[in-house]
């Protein structure tokens, strides 16, 4: 099985000084004091993984990942999340499997965008998005749960509720495909 074993993160967020997070097997949690860039970290990993929207970054716009400054630094111009898979098994989705090590990193210039690279090559979005779903993971992942939706689930109402429990399901789609039916 492919796992994860390190997260790189330099200029993003608050980790404005490249910082390398070990995912340990077994790891179960991260703890520390309210703002030490918890949440930040965790959007690292879903950003490195393809995340699109600015909004589910807790941002305005994309720009916003890149360091923003403190009273004492600058702000920058560059972030980047690089994130090491161990592929020993071989078993990475189709095209990875030449790596026993799978390094895949995105990048974001302040107004330019943001680019993806594999072991160095650089890669679409699309690529990278594919190769986490095809993992059964992803920015979109209901593995990865903010804080901000566990309010929004448990408040939701039962109809609401029941939609997360199609997406589940693997359902979600038959509905539009429903409608679309009955409109023939
Ligand atoms: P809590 O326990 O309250 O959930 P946390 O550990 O999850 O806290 P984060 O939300 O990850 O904390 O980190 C918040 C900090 O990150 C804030 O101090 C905020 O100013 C800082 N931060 C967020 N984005 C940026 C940015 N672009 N540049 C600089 N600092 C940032
Ligand atoms: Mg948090």
């Amino acid at each position: 099985m492919v796992q994860f074993v390190k997260l790189r993160l330099t200029g993003f967020k608050s980790f404005v000084d490249p910082t390398e997070f070990l995912i340990e097997r077994g790891t179960t949690g991260v703890v520390g004091p309210n703002g030490c860039g918890k949440s930040n970290l965790v959007e690292a990993l879903r950003w490195v993984m393809g995340e699109t929207s600015a909004k589910r970054m807790r941002g305005g716009e994309m720009n916003d990942v890149i360091f923003g400054g403190s009273a004492s630094r600058p702000s920058r111009n560059l972030a980047e999340v690089t994130l090491h898979l161990d592929n020993a098994g071989r078993d990475a989705p189709p095209g990875f499997n030449d790596y026993e090590d799978i390094e895949i990193g995105r990048r974001i210039e302040r107004d330019k965008g943001s680019d993806y690279r594999v072991n160095g090559k650089s890669v679409r979005a699309k690529d990278v998005q594919l190769f986490f779903a095809d993992l059964a993971t992803g920015a979109g992942s209901t593995a990865l749960v903010s804080q901000g939706r566990i309010g929004s689930i448990v408040n939701a109402k039962p109809t609401d509720r029941r939609h997360l429990l199609e997406e589940a399901a693997g359902i979600a789609g038959l509905h539009a495909r429903r409608h679309e039916a009955e409109l023939r």
